[in-house]
Order: structure tokens, then C-alpha cells, then sequence
């Protein structure tokens, strides 16, 4: 079951959820609540998605237990803004997998500002090197099952070499290539690549990934 927290800190040029980004007050906690209890018996994990969910500690905080005492087990896909949430987390054991964006090289901060239209970058390029840091510190503590960096790709928006470095900063680190779709999001000056296109660029790394796309789904490139 995947939960879509409403606010974001980030505009990301390809946002498929910009709907989502401008409510400042939370999501119905009741709501969700009823939700989570509902549909218990067909579903083993919970993954908050948004927006950014980590802008919602207190909520998050609460479902997290609750689908901890339901037996499930909780995810959360993050732009990475936010470490100190994943830490409260991790800490209280609210936390089984972590799935971080990485939206430009991070050698690039003016990129990665223009890409998620924020304004300091350097800030925020510090807080994501944070976030892989205690994404990969919890993993190899055992205090997360599942830890991946995931990048979205367009055509024409990275260069193969900028894919590269990104892939590559992160060795260690389990890392999934995405296809961007258009068909979702505000502004359409963006094209997809298509899954050759991705598997191509994916070889080229030089390193196990996963590739996801319209066309094959979920796919390993070793
Ligand atoms: S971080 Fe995610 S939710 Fe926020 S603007 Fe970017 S793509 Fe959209």
C-alpha cells in the first residue's frame, strides 16, 4: 500500500504529483488510519511516498507504529531533504526500506537546484549525502532491509557520463535507473527515453543495476 503525503519541499521539473505539492496541512490521519487497518490481511508493507513524506514526522511517526503493530513493514521514498526524520525513524525502528532520489550528480549542485527548482543548493546537496550516509550506516547495522538510490531519466536531461558519475558516486549502493513518464506532469518540454535507451546507458555503468520501464517492468542489468 502506498501512501502519498501531500506537500513538497522540492518542484521537480517532471513531478508527476505537482497536484499534491501546495496543501500545507497533512493528510487525514483518521483516514489513513481506517485505510492501513482495512486492508491488513491483503498487503505486507506500507511505503509513504508524496510529496515529501519526511515533511510530516508526527504522522508518520504514528501510521509507521501502527502498521508496525499490524505486523507490516514500512517504507519511505524520499528526495532526502530531511536526514534527521529518517533518523527519528531508523532509531524507533519505524523504518525496514529506503528508497532515495538522486535527481541530478551531486557534483553539480546549480543542476540539482535547477532540476527540483530549489534555491540553496548547497544546502541541499549536503542533506542528501546525509541521507545516503544513514541510508548505508542502517544497512550494513542491519537496521534496514532495503536501502536504493533511484534516478529518473529523460532524454536529453543527463548526459550518459553525467548517468555514469551518478550510478558511480554510490558504488556500494543498490541503484535503480527510471523511466521518466510524460504522460503525468505539468510541463512537457521533457521526451522518454525508451527501454533500450535506459538498458544501454545502464551497461555502460559498468555496475549491477536495476532498470524500470513501461516496456519490461522491473528489470536486473548486470
Ligand atoms: S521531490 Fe518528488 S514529489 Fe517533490 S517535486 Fe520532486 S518529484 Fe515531485
Amino acid at each position: 500500500m502506498v501512501v502519498f503525503l501531500r506537500g513538497c519541499n522540492f518542484k521537480c521539473t517532471y513531478c508527476q504529483n505537482y497536484r499534491i505539492w501546495g496543501a500545507s496541512q497533512p493528510n487525514n490521519s483518521n483516514a489513513l488510519l481506517r485505510e492501513i487497518k482495512r486492508n491488513k490481511d491483503y498487503i505486507s508493507a506500507i511505503v509513504f511516498s508524496g510529496g515529501e513524506p519526511t515533511l510530516h514526522l508526527n504522522l508518520l511517526q504514528f501510521l509507521a507504529q501502527t502498521a508496525k503493530k499490524e505486523g507490516l513493514l514500512v517504507g519511505m521514498e524520499t528526495n532526502g531533504s530531511f536526514p534527521e526524520v529518517l533518523t527519528t525513524l531508523i532509531a524507533d525502528q519505524l523504518l525496514d526500506g529506503l528508497f532515495v532520489d538522486i535527481k541530478a550528480p551531486l557534483s553539480n549542485p546549480q543542476k540539482y537546484a535547477q532540476i527540483v527548482g530549489a534555491g540553496k543548493a548547497n544546502t541541499c546537496i549536503i542533506k542528501i549525502k546525509r541521507t545516503v550516509d544513514i541510508g548505508r550506516e542502517a544497512l550494513a547495522a542491519h537496521k534496514l532491509q532495503e536501502f536504493e538510490l533511484r534516478t529518473t531519466l529523460f532524454k536529453g536531461l543527463f548526459s550518459p557520463d553525467e548517468v555514469i558519475e551518478m550510478v558511480n558516486t554510490f558504488k556500494t549502493i543498490p541503484y535503480a535507473l527510471q523511466q521518466g513518464r510524460t504522460e503525468m506532469f505539468a510541463q512537457t518540454d521533457l521526451t522518454m527515453l525508451t527501454r533500450d535507451e535506459i538498458a544501454k546507458l545502464a551497461v555502460q555503468c559498468r555496475r549491477p543495476l536495476r532498470i524500470r520501464t513501461l516496456e519490461k517492468g522491473d528489470e536486473g542489468i548486470a
